[in-house]
């Protein structure tokens, strides 16, 4: 099956746009997706957590405090790598094992990766690679709005990541996601029609 790597900055527009592909009938793995599973109980993962990291970063709930550890590892880099190599392996296989599962039923589908190219680890499950791309004004405005984060949190998760050019200079396709949803939507239809005719030649 003919898998693509689809990601961009945060707030660039990534969920919306694997939503759209799914209009089209792609099959979506969506790897932020399958995190949070893995950060809910039960799970392996996060009992790992709790041994490395300690019961600190176990909520009420018993799932994984999240905005705890996401300002960790925002201001330690080492932390960041515990806790990718908690996740990352795992993340890897389930993903696998859902693209193994659509291929009885999609002609292709796209693995949604933030990190895409700055963890690497991913790369070889896909043959191409998108990415949603959009001023960095923008992303702002709109985690700010969605997800609430102060300035310097979003300063904090840009600086994480590579930067517009990194992904461009990277990425096999770019959708731009500066303008409106029909935009958006054009992009993807278009693609969508490339992506097709890729599985008919392959
Ligand atoms: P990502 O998955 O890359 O973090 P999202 O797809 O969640 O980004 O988009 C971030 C926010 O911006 C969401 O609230 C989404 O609804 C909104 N959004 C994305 N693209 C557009 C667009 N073209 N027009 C209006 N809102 C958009």
């Amino acid at each position: 099956m003919l898998v693509i790597g689809l990601t961009g900055g945060a707030g660039s527009g990534k969920s919306t746009v694997a939503d759209l592909f799914a209009e089209h009938g792609a099959g979506i793995v969506d790897t932020d997706v399958i995190a949070h599973q893995l950060s809910r109980p039960p799970s392996a993962a996060l009992d790992e957590i709790r041994t490395v990291f300690g019961d600190e970063f176990i909520a009420q709930d018993g799932s994984m405090d999240r905005p705890r550890m996401r300002e960790l590892v925002l201001s330690d880099v080492s932390a960041r790598g515990r806790l990718e190599a908690v996740f990352h392996p795992r993340i890897l296989q389930l993903a696998k094992e859902q693209l193994q599962t659509l291929t009885a039923t999609h002609h292709y589908a796209l693995v949604v990766v933030p990190l895409l190219f700055e963890s690497g680890r991913f790369l070889p499950l896909v043959s191409r690679t998108v990415t949603v791309d959009c001023t960095v004004e923008r992303q702002r405005t709109r985690l700010a709005q969605r997800a609430g984060l102060t300035t310097q949190a979003i300063d904090q998760l840009l600086a994480a990541q590579f930067s517009r050019e990194q992904r461009l200079a990277l990425a096999d396709e770019v959708i731009r996601n500066d303008g409106s949803r029909e935009e958006l939507a054009d992009q993807v239809a278009t693609l969508h029609r490339t992506f097709i005719k890729l599985t008919k030649s392959a």
